[in-house]
C-alpha cells in the first residue's frame, strides 16, 4: 500500500510559504494596539471591494454573520420568508430562521449543485409574504444568477448572495459574485479558498444605502455611537483577521489557478478511467461522475472538488479511501429542509429529491493548492482502483 498522505486540507503546507509575511503583519497589529476595526480592516475593506469589482465591502465576524447582516440591513425579520436552497452549509438557512423569518426551501441543479431557479419560482409560487432569495455559490461555483436576478426583479424582492465559498468568481456574464446581487456575504472561516486565523466575513453592495446599515448594524446599531435609532448586532471583523487576510489576498488568485490544475488532474484521470461529468445521461464504466464547471468566461475556484457515486457505494469509498490515507468530507449529509430543527417547517422525504440525491452520493476530494503530484496521483488511483473493483463484482 502507498505511504503517500493526502489530508483534505493541509493548511501547515501554505503556512510554510507565508510565514514571514504573515508574522511581520501580525507583529504591526500587536505594536500598534489596534485590534478591531481601525485602519488594518479599513485597509482590506479596501482591498476586498478592489477585488471584489464592488463598490463596498464591509467586514464583520463571520460569513454567518455576513448573512445575518445581510437580512437585518433588508429588514427581513418575524413572518417574512426567505427562499434558500436544500442543499447548503446550515448557516444559510440557520439565520432566516434566527431573525424569525421562515426558510422557503429550494431544490438544486444535479450538475452544478447550484439552487434550481425552476425550484424558486415553484417555492415562490407557495409564499405569502415573500421577502427575498438567497442563492449559494456552491463549492466555488456561480448560481445562475441571470435567471435569479429576474425572478427576483419579477416578485420585486432582493437577491442576497451566499458566496462564502466562491470568493473570486465570475457568473456567466463575468460579473464577480456578490456585485449583481442587493448584498453579496463572504466567509473567511480557515477551509475557505481566502481564509483567516479564526473567525472573519464580509458583506459586499454596490447600494450607498444598504451599505451605511450594514455598517450601522456591526456595531449595535448605534449612528453616532451610543445614539440608537435601530438595534444591530455586535459583529466587527478583528485587525488580526484582516491584517493577516491581507497577506493571503496577494496570493489568492494563484492558489485558485492550482485549485484549478489539480481539478483538471482529477477531471483528466478519471475521464481516462472511464468517468463521465455529473449530468452525462448515458452508461458509466467507472460510477463515478466529476464537476461539470461551466464555460468562459464563468470561472470555478473548487472551493471543493465533489465528485458522485451510486448511494451504496458512497460510504464504502469513503472508507477505502480514509484506510490509505485520503482525507474526504460529505457536504452535506442531510439536506437542510430534513434538518430536525426545520421539521416544523413540514418538508418531509422526497420533496427535493435532487437535494436528497445529492446528500447520499456526493463526496469531496483533496483539492488544496499546495498538493503535490503524487498526492494527486494517489487519490485519483485510489478512487479508480476502488471504482474497478466494484464494477468487477
Ligand atoms: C462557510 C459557509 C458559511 C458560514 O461561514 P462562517 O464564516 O463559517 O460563519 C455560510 N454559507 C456557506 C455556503 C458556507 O460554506
Amino acid at each position: 500500500m502507498s505511504d503517500v498522505k493526502v489530508p483534505l486540507l493541509d493548511l501547515k503546507a501554505q503556512y510554510a510559504v507565508i510565514r514571514d509575511e504573515v508574522h511581520a503583519a501580525i507583529n504591526e497589529v500587536v505594536e500598534s494596539q489596534y485590534f478591531v476595526l481601525g485602519p488594518t480592516v479599513a485597509d482590506f475593506e479596501h482591498s476586498i471591494a478592489e477585488y471584489g469589482e464592488v463598490k463596498h465591502a464591509i467586514g464583520c465576524a463571520s460569513g454567518s454573520d455576513a448573512i445575518l447582516l445581510a437580512l437585518l440591513a433588508l429588514g427581513i425579520g418575524h413572518g417574512d420568508e426567505v427562499i434558500v436552497p436544500s442543499y447548503s452549509f446550515f448557516a444559510t438557512a440557520g439565520y432566516v430562521q434566527r431573525t424569525g423569518a421562515k426558510p422557503v426551501f429550494a431544490d438544486i441543479d444535479p450538475v452544478t449543485y447550484n439552487v434550481d431557479p425552476a425550484s424558486i419560482r415553484d417555492a415562490a409560487a407557495r409564499c405569502t409574504s415573500l421577502k427575498a432569495i438567497m442563492p449559494v455559490h456552491l463549492y466555488g461555483q456561480a448560481a445562475d444568477m441571470d435567471a435569479i436576478l429576474e425572478i427576483g426583479s419579477t416578485l420585486g424582492v432582493p437577491v442576497i448572495e451566499d458566496a462564502a465559498q466562491a470568493i473570486g468568481t465570475r457568473d456567466s456574464q463575468g460579473a464577480r459574485v456578490g456585485t449583481r446581487g442587493a448584498i453579496g456575504c463572504f466567509s473567511f472561516f480557515p477551509s475557505k479558498n481566502l481564509g483567516g486565523y479564526g473567525d472573519g466575513g464580509m458583506v459586499t453592495t454596490q447600494d450607498d444605502g444598504l451599505a451605511e446599515k450594514l455598517k450601522t448594524i456591526r456595531v449595535h446599531g448605534g449612528k453616532p455611537k451610543y445614539y440608537h435609532k435601530v438595534v444591530g448586532v455586535n459583529s466587527r471583523l478583528d485587525a488580526l483577521q484582516a491584517a493577516v487576510l491581507k497577506v493571503k489576498l496577494a496570493h489568492l488568485d494563484n492558489w485558485s489557478a492550482s485549485r484549478h490544475r489539480n481539478a483538471q488532474y482529477y477531471d483528466r484521470a478519471f475521464a481516462e478511467a472511464g468517468a463521465r461529468p455529473t449530468g452525462a445521461t448515458h452508461d458509466v464504466s467507472l460510477g463515478v461522475r466529476t464537476p461539470q464547471p461551466a464555460d468562459a468566461p464563468a470561472t470555478h475556484i473548487y472551493n471543493q472538488y465533489v465528485i458522485r457515486v451510486a448511494p451504496e457505494l458512497r460510504d464504502p469509498l469513503r472508507a477505502y479511501l480514509q484506510e490509505r490515507h485520503i482525507g474526504t468530507e460529505i457536504y452535506y449529509p442531510v439536506p437542510l429542509h430534513l434538518q430536525e430543527c426545520f421539521a416544523d417547517l413540514g418538508y418531509g422525504d422526497g420533496d427535493l429529491p435532487q437535494s436528497e440525491a445529492a446528500a447520499r452520493e456526493t463526496i469531496a476530494l483533496p483539492i488544496y493548492p499546495e498538493l503535490a503530484e503524487r498526492q494527486l496521483q494517489h487519490v485519483a488511483d485510489t478512487v479508480i482502483e476502488f471504482s474497478e473493483a466494484r464494477a468487477a463484482v
